[in-house]
């Protein structure tokens, strides 16, 4: 493959902005599926679930390879569709990716492979009044997960017998008709993303990045999607690094060869540092996001290249360079995210104004008729700066959060600023 190629790439977040500025970076010719208002060569009538749309793009722009953003075209079975012609998905099979879409199913593929994981109990929605007796017997401290995709959503982290009943409760109202959930020990410690690219035996580490999945500063109120994000982080020293890869990367991995998946594409680990070690709480079969945000302009190598390297069986021979210095996204919401329902469609300002040093990548926005960039939905832009050091980069991203502006946006005021952590030594041996 050459490095002028037309590259398919699918999404529409803030995360398919980074992919898509870091491969144009890299030399590819990238077109978005459908993209959004901010990504230069977005193509809003096409619906990246209908496979046979976006095969026929391909073959119009004589693009060979597509490179998938979020997890519901791999989930959909995207690289399945695609397998036997001549054009490559990075991303892994339908049944590779119920490690990130079947909460229940990537539990019993963890135990299997003997993947450091919290303890956890299934159920059906047929069968609430077990749970909520196994709920009790725990006193509460439980984290109730529902089993399909729900965008960050489903999860609830209860700490009394009381939140448990509600967060049961809460399930059985939203999700209708038969599901399966997880009910898990409630594990403490800080966590960590670490997010590689892999083809199912060898894997290449991105920087280690830490998310900020609530809503409010001091890691209070509702989960959302994720309301920032930095890399690289300062505790995961090599101690906590090497206990991670014996504990829950090699096994990952060994698990795949064993059970003969075809994976090829990111694979995340999203990890909690607990005073028994190192437990998974979830894999991603895609990148993170707001961590993409950080990650991708952090990475100093050819991600086209790491990319082509994956597919091809070469990616042994690759390193990967990282940027020095740190990064810091921070996340522009609408005021009411992450409720069902929020006011959006107002302007935003300020795009043309940001300090040096910072990207706005654009998540939830469009143009409206008179063709001004306006707010589209929760999430609608992340602004990610460079710096020195984390102060510095910190210090810059919020400088740009007092620039770029709209009705009602909200933004943590505390992205990259939680205090270091005091780690066990039987935390990381
Ligand atoms: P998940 O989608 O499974 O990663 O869960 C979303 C968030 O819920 C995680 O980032 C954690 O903050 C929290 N969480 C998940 N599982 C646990 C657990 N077993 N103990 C404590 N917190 C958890």
């Amino acid at each position: 493959m050459t490095n002028s190629q037309n590259v398919l790439l699918l999404g529409s977040g803030a995360r398919e902005h980074a992919l898509a500025e870091k491969l144009t970076r890299d030399g590819a010719m990238v077109h978005v599926l459908p993209g959004n208002a901010g990504i230069p060569n977005s193509y809003p009538e096409v619906n990246p679930l209908d496979f046979e749309a976006v095969k026929a793009f391909a073959q119009a722009h004589n693009a060979k390879l597509i490179v998938v953003g979020p997890e519901a075209p791999l989930a959909a079975g995207i690289t399945d569709f695609f397998a036997g012609s001549d054009i490559k998905v990075f991303g892994p099979t339908r049944s590779a990716a119920r490690l990130e879409s079947s909460k229940v199913w990537s539990k019993e593929f963890m135990r299997r492979h003997g993947v450091a994981t919290a303890k956890a109990w299934s159920f059906r929605s047929d069968n609430i009044a077990a749970a909520r007796a196994k709920a009790a017997e725990l006193g509460g401290h439980v984290v109730v997960k529902y089993d399909g995709l729900a965008a960050g959503k489903g999860v609830y982290v209860c700490s009394s017998p009381e939140e448990a009943e509600a967060a049961l409760d809460d399930l059985q109202t939203n999700y209708s008709g038969w599901f399966s959930f997880l009910l898990e020990e409630k594990l403490t410690g800080p966590e960590i993303s670490i997010i590689g690219l892999t083809d199912g035996r060898e894997i290449k580490m991105l920087a280690t990045s830490q998310d900020h999945k609530q809503l409010l500063a001091g890691d209070q109120g509702p989960n959302t999607g994720g309301m920032g994000a930095y890399c690289p982080v300062p505790f995961a020293n090599d101690n906590v690094l090497a206990a991670i890869r014996r504990d829950i990367v090699d096994p990952t991995l060994r698990g795949l060869q064993n059970e003969q998946f075809a994976f090829h594409g990111f694979l995340y680990f999203g990890i909690m540092l607990t005073p028994s070690g190192p437990k998974l709480l979830e894999y991603n079969v895609r990148l993170g996001d707001p961590e993409a945000e950080v990650l991708l302009p952090a990475l100093d190598s050819s991600l086209l290249t790491l990319i082509e390297a994956t597919l091809n069986g070469t990616l042994a021979q690759q390193g990967v360079r990282q940027r020095p210095g740190a990064f810091v996204g921070v996340v522009l919401a609408s005021g009411g995210y992450p409720a069902q329902k929020f006011p959006t469609g107002f302007p935003i300002s300020g795009l043309d104004n940001l300090p040096a040093g910072v990207r706005a990548y654009h998540g939830a926005t469009k143009r409206d008729e008179a063709g001004q960039i306006v707010t589209n939905g929760g999430r609608v832009l992340v602004l990610t700066a460079h710096g020195n050091d984390l102060e510095a980069a910190t210090a810059r991203a919020y400088e740009a959060c007092g620039k770029v502006t709209f009705q009602d946006a909200y933004f943590r005021p505390d992205i990259a600023q939680r205090p270091a952590p005091v780690l066990a030594a039987s935390a990381v041996n």
